[in-house]
C-alpha cells in the first residue's frame, strides 16, 4: 500500500478512488458500468444496497445468473458444505458432477452428455473448436445483436451503429483478422440470407450459431420458421447448429427455450442461471459429437477449476428448487404482470414505446413495433431509454442504464416489488 491509497472504503468515492488506482477503470469486465455516484456493498434476495445504505429493487440481476435472487442461502449453504467435503476435483470423476450432467441431459432436449467449464464465453468457444473438427472446415455464420463471448470469432457486431450493418464490427482491438475473416454475420429472423450463404459457401461452413432469443439487444423472438429453417439448412449442408442458452437456459425454462420452441441443435451451451450466480457453463449435445473431448480425443477440452463442486452444488440445488411445481409459473406470473403493467402505463400515458419479453425478461423500447431483428432497434431512443433507467434508479429501482439492456426478474421478486416499480415507472413517464 502506498501513500495514494485510501485508508477508508466506507464511502462510494474511496471505494471508486480505490478500485481506479488498481483496477484498469475501476472493474473487471468491460460491461460494467462504472457509475461514480452508485457502488453497491450488499445484495439479498431481490434487492442491492449501496454504500450508503440505500435500497434497490434489483432487475439487472448480474446481468441474468440471479434467477432465484441474490445470495440464495440454501444455494450458499450447499455450496459452502461441498467445498467442506472436497474443494476441488483435479483427477478423476466425481459423483456429483455426474448427477448434473444427467440432470441437464433429463431436461435438455439436445443433451446427450455434457461437459463443464467456467463461463459462458469459454462455453462457446469450445462448441466452435468441436465443430471446426468434426467437420474439418473453418467458417462460422452468427448473426447481428448476438453475443457469444469475449473471443476472436464472434466478438463483432453485438450493437452496431447504422452505418456498420453489413459490415464487420469487431469490438476490440488485438483481435486476429484471419479469425475475423472466417465468421459470416448475417441478420437475425432473415432465413433467405442463411440459405443464399450456405448455397455460395455450404462447404466451408462449420457451424451456425445463434442466441435462440437474442437478449444481449433485449428480446428479440425468433420466428419458429428461422429456427426450424436453420435446423434444416445445417443437416442438408453439414454445418453443426449451435444454440447458445447461455441467458435463456434454465431462465427459460429447464429445457431451455429449444425445449419452448421444439426445435433441438446438435450442441447447446449454457451458464448464468444454471448455477444462480456461481461460476459454471456447460457445453452440451449430440454424444458422437461430444465424446471427441474426452481425453485423449482428438479435440482438446481443460480447465483447473472446470466443474469445481461449489458450482456444481449451486446448480444441483438451483435444479431442485426450479424443479418445484410452481417455480416457473409464479416466474411467468410476476413477468406477465410486470409487462402488462408497463403497457398499460404507456397506452395511458400516449408514449412511443413498445413492451417486449418473455417469461422473466422485460425491455421497454422507446420505438414503435415491430421488434423482429437489429434494425429494428435502430429506431430506439438510446437517449430516453438511458435516461428513463436512470430516473428509475433514483426512485431505488435497478435496471442497468445502457443501450437495449434486458431486465431479468427473479423468484425472490414479489408482486409487491413488481407493482412498486410499475408506480416509480408511472411517476417517471409522466
Ligand atoms: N453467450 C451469451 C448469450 C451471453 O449473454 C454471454 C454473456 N453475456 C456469453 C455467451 C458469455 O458468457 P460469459 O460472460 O460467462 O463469458
Amino acid at each position: 500500500m502506498d501513500a495514494t491509497t485510501p485508508t477508508s472504503t466506507s464511502t462510494t468515492q474511496a471505494i471508486l478512488e480505490l478500485a481506479q488506482r488498481y483496477i484498469p477503470g475501476g472493474v473487471s469486465s468491460a460491461n460494467r458500468l462504472v457509475d461514480p455516484n452508485l457502488v453497491f456493498t450488499r445484495s439479498q434476495g431481490a434487492y442491492l444496497f449501496d454504500a450508503e445504505g440505500k435500497r434497490y429493487i434489483d432487475y439487472h440481476a448480474a446481468f441474468g445468473p440471479l434467477l432465484l435472487g441474490h445470495s440464495h442461502p440454501l444455494v450458499n449453504q450447499r455450496a459452502a458444505e461441498a467445498v467442506m467435503q472436497l474443494d476441488g476435483v483435479g483427477i478423476g470423476s466425481n459423483e456429483q458432477e455426474a448427477r448434473l450432467a444427467e440432470k441437464i441431459c433429463s431436461y435438455v432436449p439436445s443433451a446427450e452428455k455434457v461437459l463443464f467449464c467456467n463461463s459462458g464465453s469459454e462455453a462457446t468457444y469450445a462448441a466452435l473448436r468441436l465443430a471446426r473438427a468434426v467437420t474439418g472446415r473453418n467458417k462460422i455464420i452468427k448473426f447481428q445483436g448476438c453475443y457469444h463471448g469475449w473471443h476472436d470469432a464472434v466478438l463483432m457486431n453485438v450493437i452496431s451503429p447504422a452505418e456498420k450493418i453489413g459490415q464487420k464490427d469487431p469490438l476490440s482491438a488485438g483481435m486476429l483478422p484471419e479469425t475475423i475473416e472466417n465468421t459470416i454475420v448475417l441478420p437475425f429472423n432473415d432465413l433467405e440470407a442463411v440459405r443464399q450463404t450456405l448455397v455460395q459457401n455450404g462447404e466451408e461452413i462449420a457451424a451456425i450459431i445463434l442466441e435462440l432469443i437474442p437478449h444481449n439487444i433485449g428480446c428479440v423472438l425468433p420466428q419458429l420458421a428461422f429456427v426450424q429453417g436453420l435446423r434444416d439448412l445445417s443437416t442438408h449442408y453439414g454445418s453443426i447448429l449451435i444454440f447458445d442458452e447461455v441467458i435463456t437456459g434454465f431462465r427459460h425454462g429447464l429445457g431451455g427455450y429449444q425445449k419452448v420452441l421444439g426445435v433441438t441443435p446438435d450442441l447447446t451451451t449454457l451458464a448464468k442461471a444454471i448455477a444462480n450466480g456461481y461460476p459454471l457453463a456447460a457445453l452440451a449435445g449430440r454424444a458422437d459429437l461430444l465424446d471427441h473431448c474426452r481425453p485423449g480425443g482428438d479435440v482438446f477440452f481443460a480447465g483447473t477449476f472446470n466443474a469445481h463442486p461449489m458450482s456444481i452444488a449451486a446448480a444441483l440445488t438451483t435444479i431442485e428448487i426450479l424443479e418445484q411445481p410452481d417455480s416457473y409459473p409464479h416466474l411467468f406470473r410476476l413477468g406477465e404482470r410486470m409487462r402488462e403493467g408497463l403497457r398499460e402505463i404507456i397506452q395511458r400515458r400516449g408514449i412511443n414505446a413498445t413492451v417486449a419479453g418473455f417469461g422473466s425478461i422485460f425491455v421497454t423500447y422507446f420505438m414503435e413495433p415491430p421488434v423482429e431483428t437489429y434494425t429494428d432497434l435502430l429506431r430506439n431512443d438510446a437517449t430516453k431509454f438511458v435516461n428513463y433507467r436512470r430516473q428509475l434508479i433514483e426512485r431505488g429501482i435497478y435496471k442497468l442504464p445502457v443501450n437495449l439492456k434486458r431486465n431479468h426478474i427473479s423468484l425472490a421478486h414479489t408482486t409487491a416489488d413488481i407493482d412498486q416499480t410499475l408506480e416509480a415507472v408511472d411517476q417517471v413517464l409522466r
